[in-house]
């Protein structure tokens, strides 16, 4: 006979935060987390227009939008004292918003003041959402998650992009003392470390559009077929909900096997 048991969805009652939730790889987990029983999402970017109309084409009373530019703290700070204020406490944030490198950023030409401006956002406003999070979650003895976006490339070598690189190598340091630090608060930090989508970012990054950003990498990846926002929702719904329970510190890749080529096939 068929259970009526109610079926636990993956992150039931949780409350959410979704930085640079309004585009990319940030949209889909906050679909993914409205479908998956979550109380609220918050959408926090800096792209108002597009962060209102994902919480209107969610088609759920779960998302709010909350415009929050992550280089500035007070802004973050502000970000998750109304999250707990309207919602009660923080159980997951996912610190997404990221920008590509101006230029082509190859150290013979490094510009290092547009540098600056990248890791304002990629580093420092990570460091920011991170922290202000983490504080709300101790503050309320909150058991919570704390996911970053990495990539696949920040432990690779590139001709060019040098500076996007060393921001995502310093989400992954920032990450392991973290989740170091945080762990006796029965905080978990994890990154999820996407190859190659064709975001907004990545057709900017590579100067193609989106069908040639898939087809260019599509050779790339062990597994057949083209690496989407929804492949890494799913590594951040496992991260976010219960059943990532003992797993924090960690680096979830989810390239389909990109960064793994090992010796070439001859
Ligand atoms: P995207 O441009 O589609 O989305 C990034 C979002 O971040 C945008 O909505 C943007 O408005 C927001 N944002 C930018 N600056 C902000 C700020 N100061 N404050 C708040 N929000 C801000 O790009 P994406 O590809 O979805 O990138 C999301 C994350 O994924 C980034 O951290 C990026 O480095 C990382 N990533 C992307 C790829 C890829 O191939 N697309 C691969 C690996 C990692």
């Amino acid at each position: 006979m068929a259970s009526t048991k109610p079926c636990k969805t993956k992150v039931q009652d949780k409350v959410a935060i979704v930085t640079g939730g309004a585009s990319g790889i940030g949209e889909a987990p906050v679909l993914a987390f409205a479908e998956n029983g979550a109380r609220a999402v918050v959408i926090a970017d800096i792209q108002d227009e597009k962060g209102q109309k994902l919480v209107e084409s969610s088609g759920t009373n779960t998302s709010t939008y909350i415009h929050c530019d992550v280089t500035d703290e007070n802004q973050v700070r502000s970000l998750v004292e109304s999250t707990v204020q309207l919602y009660g406490h923080l159980d997951v944030i996912f610190c997404n918003a990221g920008i590509a490198s101006f230029g082509k950023q190859n150290v013979l030409d490094f510009d290092l003041d547009s540098s600056d401006k990248l890791f304002a956002v990629n580093v420092r406003g990570t460091a920011a959402c991170l922290k202000h999070a983490a504080r709300a979650m101790v503050d309320g003895g909150v058991k919570g998650s704390v996911i970053c976006t990495s990539s696949a490339a920040a432990t690779l070598a590139g001709v060019r992009f040098t500076d996007y690189i060393m921001s995502k190598s310093g989400g992954l340091a920032l990450m392991k003392c973290a989740s170091y630090q945080l762990g006796e608060h029965g905080i978990r930090v994890n990154c999820v470390s996407p190859g190659p989508v064709a975001t907004p970012l990545a057709c900017k990054t590579f100067e193609m559009e989106v069908e040639e950003v898939e087809k260019a990498f599509q050779s790339s990846y062990y597994l057949k077929g083209v690496l989407t926002t929804k492949h890494v929702a799913d590594a951040v719904l496992f991260l976010a909900s219960d059943d990532s329970e003992f797993v924090t510190g960690q680096n979830l890749i989810v390239d389909g096997g990109f960064n793994f080529q090992g010796i070439p096939k001859i």
